[in-house]
């Protein structure tokens, strides 16, 4: 058990754990693509604590340069994402929300790079945006895809690429804790196509079997979350929204495993929420509806 005042949080496979004391100094949601394309998630809320009273107590994660100053870390052998530094902050380090142990200690207090917010996307309505960093897109659904419409994405580093064509056979937005460790992040939107309507570049992947169901496939490099497959329907594949170049372009239709999301979470749409596996059990609208 945590100490009071004391945040625990680690990996999906359990390697590399860390322990960090408060207090928060922020806690933010982040709409940013380098967050979208780093995790796979739609959104990465972080929290921000003084990087001496954070330590890894496990074995030591992998690391990767996003960008001139900043920089994040993953499990090398899971791929769950972990934390976020930055050259200019050094006395400061970034929790990726999934990986603590207790998401309710975790909620966000604002958010920030609106601007690059997912148009379909509707969370925290009551939670400010930060002074220069309100949405620019309206809130809106896009239209359905044609069957000839193609999708790209990849992982954050680029090495690993790919392309789907038409519309997918189902779509959601996972809120498992399984999906919020291995991304890092909240709202794990997936669709599934034929394998035959998906392509990708053969770049490389490290694959975690986190189930009996199937592999979470993430780039070794930049620890990018970005497809996933399943051992009883190999004929199908999922990819992971966030990693989509054009993540705008389609929007998942309801949300699963809601009876796991954070109780702090409000997803402010109308898509149906299923407590476990879409379209199994009764829908609950009494989900997903946060703190008010
Ligand atoms: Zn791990
Ligand atoms: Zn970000
Ligand atoms: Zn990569």
């Amino acid at each position: 058990m945590p100490r009071d005042g004391e945040l625990t949080g680690g990996c999906g496979c359990g390697r590399v754990r860390w322990r960090a004391k408060g207090p928060v100094l922020h806690r933010v949601h982040c709409h940013c693509v380098l967050c979208r394309k780093g995790s796979g998630a739609i959104l990465v809320p972080w929290l921000t604590v003084e990087r001496a009273e954070f330590a890894w107590t496990g074995e030591r994660p992998a690391f990767y340069r996003s960008s001139a100053k900043g920089e994040r870390s993953f499990c090398p052998v899971c791929g769950t994402k972990l934390t976020f530094t930055h050259d200019d902050s050094p006395d400061h380090i970034d929790l990726a929300l999934g990986s603590l142990d207790d998401v309710e200690a975790g909620y966000p207090l604002d958010q920030i790079h609106g601007e690059s917010r997912v148009a379909w996307l509707a969370v925290d309505p009551n939670l400010p945006f930060r002074s220069g960093h309100a949405p620019t897109r309206p809130t809106a659904n896009p239209q359905p895809l044609t069957r000839d419409e193609r999708l790209e994405g990849g992982c954050l580093c680029g090495a690993f690429r790919y392309a789907v064509t038409g519309p997918p056979l189902e779509s959601g937005l996972c809120h498992c804790s399984m999906c919020r460790r291995a991304t890092g992040g909240l709202a794990m939107g997936w669709a599934i196509w034929p394998r035959d309507r998906y392509r990708d570049n053969d770049g490389p992947t490290a694959a975690w079997a986190a189930s009996a169901y199937g592999d979470r496939l993430f780039c070794p490099t930049c620890g990018a979350s970005v497809i996933c497959s399943s051992t009883a329907q190999p004929e199908l594949i999922e990819v992971l929204l966030g990693g989509l170049d054009d993540p705008h372009a389609l929007a998942p239709e309801a949300h699963g495993f809601a009876a796991d999301a954070p109780s702090w979470l409000a997803m402010d749409d109308r898509r149906p929420r299923w407590p476990g596996p879409p379209n199994e059990g009764l829908p609950d609208d009494t989900l997903l509806r946060g703190r008010g």
